[in-house]
């Protein structure tokens, strides 16, 4: 089987990320929201042979990228198309990601050091980057840097939701 990154067009597979909850789509860091929520039977899973179903529709460069997901082994895939809905390649789903963290994290990079140091201690700003960045983060300070976001919004007209 052909790898995504032998089609130009989807440049390296690794970053290619799903957020299962809202239906997007990520690869290199753009976020493809779909153009279709269509439930269809796509075909059967190659890994246990049930049915496998259509989730998300999403257009990308040329193709069209079907996000599907066994009924039975849950396995999700991406199968890419061409614009004449000729099968062209098709990947397991990997990695996932929220976009809400995602929309965070670059809410977060966003935002001057500076600013941030003014309203949050240094322990504050790790457990916002932790939490958007979807990894371990202590709580407490994330508690205790919540409290400051409307100071935040004052000053900086920049509204957080970490
Ligand atoms: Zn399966």
């Amino acid at each position: 089987m052909r790898a995504f990154n032998e089609l130009s067009v989807l440049g390296d597979y690794m970053a290619i990320r799903y957020d299962i909850e809202n239906n997007v789509l990520q690869i290199d860091g753009n976020d493809l929201h779909p153009q279709s929520l269509d439930g269809n039977f796509i075909g059967l899973c190659k890994n246990c042979n049930a049915d496998v179903n259509s989730l998300s529709y999403h257009s990308y460069a040329e193709n069209m990228i079907v996000i599907a997901k066994c009924s039975s082994c849950k396995t999700i895939f991406a199968i890419v198309y061409d614009k004449d809905w000729n099968w062209q390649d098709e990947e397991t789903i990997t990695q996932f990601f929220s976009l809400k963290d995602s929309n965070d994290l670059r809410t977060l990079d966003s935002i001057d050091k500076k600013r941030l140091a003014t309203v949050f201690t240094p322990a504050e700003t790790t457990a916002m980057y932790a939490k958007a960045r979807g990894e371990k983060y202590v709580r407490q300070y994330l508690y205790r840097a919540r409290k400051k976001y409307t100071d935040f919004e004052e000053l900086f007209d920049v509204r957080l939701n970490i």
